[in-house]
């Protein structure tokens, strides 16, 4: 679906990725891994156009394919914004619009979808999610599960060929990170194509088809999760997994 290939961002002199290169095949859950500040978050933004890396190409089967170290067309930037969504760490929900405002706020004004259409869709997404009943509730009335779930539909509500997830559970209370892994593996087992950075090593080594491990702007290991985890070939991976697991 996606390949992105010598990706290279630097700030000031700061080099935050060093030559990253990675394939995103259609179904496949690619999970980030890595120590804080290792550049993960910049990939994911590099991948749908948020961050302009310096050099490097990302390139989606049918297109587009925009290389960094050319002078990047306005159209090249909106495709590629375009064929993916990232739902955030901080759900970023517009906190004067209703749950269903926010969800259709995506496809009816950058995509012209007729409203009744967005709203039948949005209504859908979020009866999947356990949500149904928060269709008319502000954000501030919601639990940061039930935001970070609205954030997910609103995601969703896109129709993206790829979901982007940055730490999507990191910022809430321990006791509702199991509402939204169990959305994401949900989300996984129906075949959506996902890359997720997260800090959550039991959820990466039971969802992801590949795991790759970042430090200092470089994919140090990957691998398939049974592998990377029990068996990592280089001391750096070994590390950083003994710290957490
Ligand atoms: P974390 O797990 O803490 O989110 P990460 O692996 O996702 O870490 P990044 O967020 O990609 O790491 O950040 C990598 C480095 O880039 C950090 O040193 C960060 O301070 C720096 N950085 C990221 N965005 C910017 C920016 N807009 N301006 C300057 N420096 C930035």
């Amino acid at each position: 679906l996606l390949s992105a290939t010598g990706l290279q961002k630097s700030f000031g002199a700061n080099r935050v990725l060093d030559g990253v290169d990675l394939e995103v095949r259609r179904g496949d859950v690619l999970v980030l891994i890595g120590p804080s500040g290792s550049g993960k978050t910049t990939v994911l933004r590099c991948l749908n156009g948020l961050e302009t890396p310096d050099a490097g190409v990302v390139a989606f089967d049918g297109g587009p394919s925009v290389d960094f170290a050319r002078k990047v067309a306005k159209s090249d930037r909106a495709a590629l914004r375009d064929r993916s969504a990232m739902v955030f760490q901080h759900h970023n929900l517009f906190p004067h619009l209703t749950v269903i405002q926010n969800v259709i706020e995506g496809p009816v004004q950058a995509h012209g979808v007729p409203k009744a259409e967005a709203v039948a869709n949005a209504e859908r997404l979020l009866a999947r999610v356990g949500l149904a009943e928060k269709r008319d509730a502000y954000p501030a009335e919601l639990s940061g599960g039930q935001q970070q779930r609205v954030g997910i539909v609103r995601a969703l509500a896109l129709q993206p060929d790829l979901l982007l997830f940055d730490e999507p559970t990191s910022a809430l209370d321990p006791e509702l990170v199991g509402e939204v892994l169990t959305v994401l593996r949900e989300l996984a087992n129906e075949g959506w194509t996902m890359v997720i950075v997260t800090h959550e090593l039991g959820f990466a080594r039971e969802v992801a088809d590949e795991v790759l491990f970042f430090d200092d702007g470089v994919i140090v290991e990957r691998g398939a999760p049974a592998t990377l985890f029990t068996r990592p070939e280089k001391e750096r991976t070994r590390r950083f997994l003994d710290r957490l697991l």
